[in-house]
């Protein structure tokens, strides 16, 4: 079977399983392929539902991980988004390609912006701008955003992060615990200002390491 036909039954089966459940991140997914944003000798495994190694010792999510957080999200055309942990580029090309505008993704190692630059540009993906940078602390320059998705644990909700939402802003976030297992958080801002959060339930990301994140 070709990359695509393989790819294209992971999608159908995360669809069947009720984890992808929008049509919105149904087509994204089907648009960015996890193989194209992986090296050449892990693209005949990116179909399978685990994580699988990017360069610097990092991982790009599973699928399913992916699609989850995605939902969780809630993300419409038009949306402000900053995305930490930028990886492989592959979540932000999804969110890019919800959100129609442009995205943007902070990384802390120099390797993986290059990897993730070079990555988006292969996939023709022109919304999403990488920057290198401590995410635990978002990204000033850009804020508010409506909505901010965090692909590595925290020790705690990084204040910073909740300060660059905008009134029914929502935060997405793995928080807690040692690694490897963290709760994913969902943090809400009412349009009053008030911040509200839920547990959605276990994770296994890398550490957020930065200034309100793990210390190296
Ligand atoms: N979203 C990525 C993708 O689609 O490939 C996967 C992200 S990987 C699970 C987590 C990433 O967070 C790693 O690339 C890691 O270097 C990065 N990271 C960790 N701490 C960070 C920080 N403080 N600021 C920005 N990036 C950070």
């Amino acid at each position: 079977m070709d990359l695509n036909a393989l790819w294209q039954k992971t999608v159908e089966t995360l669809a069947e399983e009720g984890i992808i459940r929008s049509d919105k991140v149904r087509r994204a997914f089907l648009k960015h392929p996890r193989y194209l944003f992986v090296e050449e000798r892990y693209r005949a495994y990116a179909h399978v539902d685990e994580p699988l190694p990017i360069p610097a010792g990092q991982t790009v999510s599973a699928p399913h991980m992916v699609a989850i957080m995605l939902e969780l999200t809630e993300l419409e055309s038009g949306m402000k988004v900053l995305e930490i942990g930028t990886g492989s580029g592959w979540n932000a090309a999804l969110i890019a390609e919800i959100v129609k505008t442009d995205v943007y993704s902070i990384e802390r190692i120099p390797e993986l912006v290059e990897f993730a630059r070079r990555n988006l540009k292969q996939a023709g993906v022109k919304n999403v701008q990488v920057f290198p940078g401590d995410g635990s602390m978002g990204f000033p320059p850009r804020a508010p955003y409506d909505r901010i998705i965090v692909t590595a644990g925290a020790p705690k909700i990084p204040e910073p992060l909740v300060e660059q939402l905008n009134p029914c802003g929502k935060l997405v976030i793995p928080v807690g615990g040692c690694h490897p297992w963290q709760d994913l958080y969902i943090v809400e801002k009412t349009v009053k200002g008030e911040v509200k959060k839920r547990r959605w339930g276990k994770v296994a990301f890398v550490p957020l390491i930065g200034e309100y994140g793990w210390r190296e």
